[in-house]
């Protein structure tokens, strides 16, 4: 069936999370209780991988949420074992196929290895047509299979060595965590572009995670941000640090700071709530306008209106109601269904918004057809005057790096300027947060553009990391080796 998410749902999408525990006493639940806080990064499918004293593995993976899949006691129970990685899929492309979901396992002549990665590499594809012509036979389309068979080929002996060798070969963005018999190994792409943190929990057990809230949901302190490029090793002697690449600027996703990252995550040292508070409160001191009500579009883009209701002394009201109990297997998308699209998701608050001038705040415009349903709906709710605030600059690039973003040419921003997105979308006035100002609301100087702090591409167009297999004009024609997203 398809998700509702399909017809009315305009948003990038993160397209995984990660979570890895070592020693601890139910580390299958952990994982599982830890993948549910990180059920936003992805929707599609859960798997969970963990390993007992007698250095078994046991696997269980499934299409859907973590709810569906690790909800009965029994599967938790088969799941043995002080040692777990687990983790949430987001499909991009291609089919949400049971063999593509993560962990990925196999086996070698040193023991077993569990993989499950977030991020996208961008030569997954060049690396591919390399190894099949080796004679690697693939299972899956994820770009995690590369690194099973970057290691598989590898020359050096020791399992460590062999994933450095492989991280060398891939570029891209990823966070990983990998489970072998001897140790929880974590690794950041040398940019750091996607997020992984360190926490310890209360026996003394080491977990690793896409965001601090996982950490929160299992009892876990914070310990550290596992740093950009940083490899850590954790075994029942503690925790080692490699660092296998030359020493570059990070560039961590400015995104997951907009939205992606849950709002109690703290990211980089940074609380991603009340940094959006703060780009709420920029984005009013750049753009303000006569207005009655500041209304956030529901649920991302409530702590940016928050920030620019204070900011801006005007009242915060709820608008728009979300209905949370939209099914993702709910009603078929037929054409009339379409249509209605917004309004399974979101409804006007009819007595809120007549008469009034609204000032509505949401986190980014992608393709516009979400925008457009909404300001149709509250103007229809009697909104006199209807203005749109955007705590994102215009979304003008595609992402390569782990992000579901359509196409270019379907990116609003990248074919409208400002005034004619206004008059698609139907507002009195639109405007986005300048890319300065977001830097600055995350207390950074303006944007060096010879030295950004973040990765912003998708505003900029300065992709960091090379899109090889955008560049090359190699053939295409294998299906499974065409890049498929994480
Ligand atoms: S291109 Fe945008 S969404 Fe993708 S990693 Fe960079 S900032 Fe994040």
């Amino acid at each position: 069936m398809p998700r509702v998410a399909e017809f009315e749902d305009d948003k990038p999408h993160e397209e995984c999370g990660v979570f890895g525990v070592w020693n601890a006493g139910d580390a299958a639940a952990l994982t599982a209780l830890g993948l549910h806080a990180l059920q936003h990064r992805g929707q599609e499918a859960a798997g969970i991988v963990t390993l007992d004293e007698a250095g078994l593995f046991h696997a269980h993976k499934g299409l859907g949420l973590v709810g569906d899949n690790f909800g009965e006691a029994k599967v938790i129970a088969s799941l043995r074992g002080p040692h777990a990685v687990g983790h949430n899929r987001y499909a991009t492309t291609g089919e949400t196929a049971l063999r593509n979901v993560q962990p990925l396992y196999a086996d070698f002549e040193f023991g077993g290895f569990a993989v499950a990665h977030n991020g996208n590499l961008t030569n997954a594809y060049a690396l591919k047509r390399a190894l099949v012509r080796r004679g690697c036979l693939f299972q899956s389309t994820t770009d995690s299979e590369v690194f099973i068979h970057l290691i598989a080929i590898s020359l050096y002996s020791t399992v460590i060595d062999r994933l450095i060798d492989a991280l060398k070969q891939v570029q891209g963005a990823y966070s990983l965590v990998a489970l072998h018999n001897g140790a929880l190994i974590g690794a950041r792409d040398p940019l750091g572009v996607r997020p992984l943190v360190l926490g310890r929990l209360p026996n003394g057990g080491l977990v690793l995670a896409s965001e601090t809230c996982a950490l929160d949901i299992v009892g876990a302190e914070f310990v550290r941000d596992i740093e950009a490029g940083e490899l850590v090793v954790i075994d029942d002697n503690g925790l080692r640090s490699i660092k296998p690449f030359s020493r570059t600027e990070s560039r961590f996703c400015i995104f997951e700071y907009i939205y992606f990252a849950r709002p109690d995550s703290v990211m980089e040292g940074t609380p991603v709530y009340e940094t959006r508070k703060n780009i709420g409160a920029e984005l009013a001191r750049e753009s303000g306008v006569a207005a009655d009500l500041i209304v956030p579009v529901p649920d991302s883009g409530v702590p940016a209106a928050m920030g620019y209701a204070v900011e801006a002394g005007i009242p915060f009201e709820l608008g728009i109601i979300r209905n949370h109990y939209v099914g993702r297997t709910f009603i078929e998308p037929t054409d009339q269904i379409r249509n209605l699209g917004v309004k399974l998701k979101h409804s006007a608050n009819r007595a809120m918004l007549q008469g009034k001038r609204v000032v509505l705040v949401d986190d980014s415009i992608v393709r516009g057809t979400t925008s457009r349903k909404i300001v149709e709906m509250v103007r229809q709710a009697g909104a006199t005057e209807v203005h749109m605030r955007v705590s994102s600059p215009p979304t003008t690039h595609s992402c390569y790096y782990g992000i579901d973003t359509p196409e270019r040419a379907d990116l609003m921003a990248a074919k409208h300027d400002i005034a004619e997105m206004a008059r698609i979308i139907g507002v009195d006035s639109l405007a986005f947060i300048s890319l300065d100002g977001l830097y600055r609301a995350l207390g950074q100087p303006a944007r060096d553009p010879n030295k950004p702090h973040f990765c912003d591409a998708c505003f900029t167009g300065d992709y960091a990391i090379p899109l090889t297999d955008w560049t090359d004009n190699s053939d295409r024609q294998l299906s499974l080796l065409q890049p498929a997203g994480q």
